[in-house]
C-alpha cells in the first residue's frame, strides 16, 4: 500500500455505510487478520458494500428484530473485500466476488448465539423476498454461515444450500 492509499484507507474504515454497519467490518478475516489489514480501499469500494448494506443487509436485520425482538440482533460480517493472497488461503473460488468488493459472508447472531433457525430464515427471506437484489446466495450449512453477492454479468438469483 502506497502512503496515499494508506490514507485514503485509514478515512474510509471510519465511513458508516448504513444503521447497522460500518466499512471497517467488510475488511476482516478472523484467520488472517494481518493479511485483511494490508488490504485498501478506495471509494468503489464503500457504494458497493453500502448498496449490499441496504438492499441486503438492512432489510434482513429488520426482519430478524421484528421476529426475535426483544432479544439483540446482530449481523457478523465474517468476510468482505479480500485480496487475492487472502482468498488462495480461505480457498476462495478464482474469480470469487469477494475480490471486486461484491460479496459478503454473514452470520446472523440472535441473543450473540448461531442457530441453524436464524440461517434458514436469513436464507429464506433473501431468497424469497429479496429476488432482485442479490446474484450468488448460499448457505453453507456445516460452516454456518451464508455468502451473498450483488448481481453481477451472468450471476442473477441464483441461490443453493451447500451441505457438505
Ligand atoms: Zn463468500
Amino acid at each position: 500500500m502506497t502512503p496515499q492509499q494508506k490514507q485514503l484507507t485509514d478515512k474510509l474504515l471510519k465511513v458508516r455505510l448504513s444503521p447497522h454497519f460500518m466499512m471497517r467490518e467488510f475488511r476482516t478475516s478472523t484467520l488472517y487478520p494481518e493479511l485483511a489489514e494490508r488490504i485498501p480501499l478506495d471509494e468503489t469500494d464503500v457504494l458497493k458494500f453500502r448498496l449490499i448494506c441496504y438492499t441486503i443487509l438492512e432489510p434482513v436485520w429488520e426482519m430478524l428484530n421484528e421476529k426475535y425482538r426483544p432479544k439483540p440482533v446482530k449481523i457478523r460480517i465474517l468476510s468482505g473485500k479480500r485480496s487475492y493472497r487472502l482468498n488462495a488461503l480461505l480457498g476462495g473460488r478464482k474469480r470469487s466476488l469477494h475480490l471486486r468488493s461484491m460479496a459478503v459472508d454473514f452470520v446472523p447472531l440472535i441473543d450473540y448465539l448461531v442457530s441453524d433457525e436464524a440461517l434458514e430464515q436469513t436464507f429464506e427471506f433473501i431468497k424469497l423476498r429479496l429476488p432482485y437484489a442479490f446474484g450468488e446466495l448460499y448457505w453453507q450449512y456445516r460452516r454456518q454461515f451464508i455468502h451473498v453477492s450483488l448481481p453481477a454479468p451472468g450471476k442473477w438469483r441464483e441461490a443453493w444450500v451447500v451441505k457438505e
